[in-house]
């Protein structure tokens, strides 16, 4: 951590109400309470009652936009520009195994996305720009985003109308393999456009003695399966990135009967919209080429997922400037493979998503995922300045 951050902690906790002191302490207590009781996707009750029960007691104004889970709020004059800060709630459908004395009390479900982490940020900035509400140019909107996880939660916000006036958006996610104290971001193409899809292979079933009476479907599969690791390496030009990655295969059920059929399962990353247009064009040629050869069936079911976040370039440059001027050890990110369904929101309005270092030698989604909490308090600082500077800079124009 650099001196600068240091300082800037000191002097926020000098200078606002007694109402904050201890906001560090408080932030952890809502991690770990949140930790604690983690909730799946769209099932997020108790957690929403709980950020609800937090802001209320701050005098921080909760919109009605009938959600089932997830808070929306809002700091700041009517009148003015308005920026969003966005947080995601829910948890995933992992055991943990941190070992942390906060462990999820709830079998089989963990914040191991540390979404608990980044909704106690933007709780602590709500805090702190509260303190500050007579002096703010314009609103800042508070999303406490249920079902990200689930690639629903966003487009789940934008139908309610959370977005609406919205000037500019900030989001975070925080970024294990980054040390506490670093931030990172780019302008463009930050995260991939996310596909799944689901290959199903019919061949004809038959004794395993006699093969020639059937159609092999595993032999088939197995062929598709190879086949297709030539569609990145011969068919997307080395400058431009994409995966795709078989993920799960599955068909038989006994040693000495030929399956009928078998399911593929994967995925398709990309960042270009050409390339994601392409890839099912020329997988579907390649399955069922494959198939065809070998005198079997495949068909391909394709999940569009989540776009690629791609930053606005303007406020991506000015979320740096201000991770520097904060005192952040601020890099320009590498685009990632992973994908957010903060993409959305960046279909409608302008803004940016950042990375926040977390420090935990196991990385997201891990059973033993435990992010650095020291890294929490900074955060809601940084980005209680984000929404203000933006605002100053909205109002100015
Ligand atoms: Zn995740
Ligand atoms: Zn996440």
């Amino acid at each position: 951590m650099s001196i600068s951050l240091a300082q800037e902690t000191q002097n926020i906790s000098s200078g606002t109400p007694s109402g904050l002191s201890g906001l560090e302490e408080k932030l952890i207590a809502y991690r770990r309470e949140l930790h604690q009781h983690p909730e799946l996707s769209n099932q997020e009750f108790v957690t929403t009652q709980k950020i609800t029960q937090w802001l209320n007691a701050a005098g921080i104004r909760i919109l009605s936009l009938g959600l089932k889970t997830g808070v929306v709020a809002e700091i700041g004059p009517e009148q003015g520009p308005v920026v969003a800060l966005r947080g995601d709630i829910d948890a995933l459908p992992i055991e943990e195994a941190s070992g942390v004395t906060f462990s999820s009390q709830q079998p089989g479900v963990m914040h191991a996305c540390g979404h608990d982490f980044h909704t106690s940020v933007i709780l602590g900035a709500a805090y702190l720009l509260k303190a500050r509400e007579q002096t703010l140019p314009g609103r800042v909107r508070l999303f406490f985003q249920p079902a990200e996880e689930r690639f629903g939660g966003a487009s789940q916000l934008i139908k309610a109308g959370a977005l609406e006036n919205v000037d500019a958006i900030f989001g975070l996610h925080n970024a294990p393999e980054l040390p506490v104290g670093t931030f990172a971001t780019k302008g463009g193409a930050f995260y991939a456009n996310v596909d799944r899809f689901q290959i199903t292979v019919t061949g004809k079933g038959a004794h395993a003695a006699h093969p020639e009476e059937g159609t092999d479907s595993i032999v088939t599969a197995s062929h598709i399966v190879t086949a297709l690791q030539t569609v990145v390496s011969r068919n997307v030009s080395a400058q431009d990135a994409a995966v795709v990655s078989v993920t799960r295969i599955e068909g038989g059920n006994t040693w000495n009967v030929l399956p009928q059929t078998v399911e593929l399962e994967g995925t398709v990353r990309t960042y270009s919209s050409e390339i994601r247009e392409y890839l099912p064009q020329r997988i579907r040629k390649v399955i069922t080429g494959v198939a065809d050869a070998l005198g079997a069936q495949a068909e391909l079911h394709w999940y569009a997922g989540p776009p690629a976040v791609v930053n606005t370039p303007r406020w991506a440059e000015f979320a740096l400037q201000a991770a520097a001027e904060f005192g952040y050890d601020a890099q320009v990110a590498q685009a990632q493979m992973g994908g957010e369904d903060f993409a959305f929101y960046l279909h409608h309005v302008p803004g940016a998503f950042v990375s926040i270092g977390s420090a935990s030698h196991f990385g997201l989604h891990h059973p033993q995922f435990n992010p650095d909490e020291s890294a929490i308090y900074p955060a809601a600082n940084y980005f209680q300045q984000l929404a203000e500077k933006a605002l100053v800079e909205l109002a100015g124009e």
